[in-house]
């Protein structure tokens, strides 16, 4: 469970994240929408705690782990984070890369590993390195990256917008499957309508670093807060 309160950010005298207040229920999606340089990846990147707030909090499973005087470091979080840029290590293979984060024994690690792999349908591939693989499979090894350690919380960052139209439908239907599997509580931001109406329990509208909407699909869908947000769902069919 994921819970944001009353966090804002300010760079140079210019509040980027005012007042964000959310909350994501483990095996939730809540979609993150808005135009570009409103804030979203800053909001995420304080979540992951690569950034610091400037008030406000983040809990992730009722635990304090960004606020006043309080910065847990990122790898202590429970965080997953998929980025568009999914940067695979590329001097590792494909089973190396998943197990980079994981801290375990060495018996349960290539478990996990092999487990994870097959969920992404990429079992046999371990021993490859990235540049052997297509886009959409590396795709999938840095979402088996990102949930090997079982985060409580997967922070993506438009992690499909690279892929080709193709290929998305697939690999989106297939990563919401194994995120609700994996039961992590899910903010995901993406410019593409379609893919919130298909993927979020939630969405959420930001506008100048602000949240101006948050409801179900089908009722930020139907009673768009402003112009721009029914501009922004009126070329879904
Ligand atoms: P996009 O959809 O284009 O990715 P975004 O909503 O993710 O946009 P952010 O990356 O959060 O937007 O940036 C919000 C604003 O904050 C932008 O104007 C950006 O230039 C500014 N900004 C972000 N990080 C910094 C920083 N470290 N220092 C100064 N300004 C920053
Ligand atoms: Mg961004």
């Amino acid at each position: 469970r994921l819970e944001v309160s009353h966090l804002s950010r300010a760079f140079g005298g210019r509040r980027v994240v005012d007042d964000v207040t959310l909350t994501v229920a483990a095996g939730q999606v809540t979609c993150l929408l808005g135009p570009s340089g409103c804030g979203k990846s800053t909001t995420l990147r304080i979540i992951a705690g690569v950034e610091r707030t400037d008030q406000g909090e983040v809990r992730i499973d009722g635990r304090l782990v960004e606020g006043p005087g309080v910065h847990v470091p990122p790898e202590a979080r429970s965080v997953g984070l998929m980025f568009q840029d999914f940067a695979l290590f590329p001097h590792l293979t494909v089973a190396e890369n998943v197990g980079f984060g994981l801290r375990a024994e060495r018996a349960r690690k290539v478990q996990r590993i092999g487990e994870l792999l097959e969920k992404v349908d990429l079992s046999g591939f371990g021993q490859k390195h990235p540049h052997e693989l297509s886009g959409g499979e590396q795709q999938r090894v840095a979402l088996a990256r990102a949930l090997a350690p079982r985060p409580r919380v997967m922070l993506m960052d438009e992690p499909f917008s690279g892929l080709d139209n193709r290929l998305r439908d697939g690999i989106r239907d297939r990563t919401l499957e194994l995120l609700k599997e994996e039961g992590a509580a899910v903010l995901l931001v993406t410019h593409e309508p379609d893919e919130a109406m298909r993927m979020a329990d939630e969405i959420a509208l930001m506008r100048q670093g602000r949240i101006v909407q948050k409801g179900a699909p089908y009722n930020v869908y139907n009673a768009p807060v402003d112009k721009a947000a029914a501009a922004f769902f009126s070329d879904i069919n």
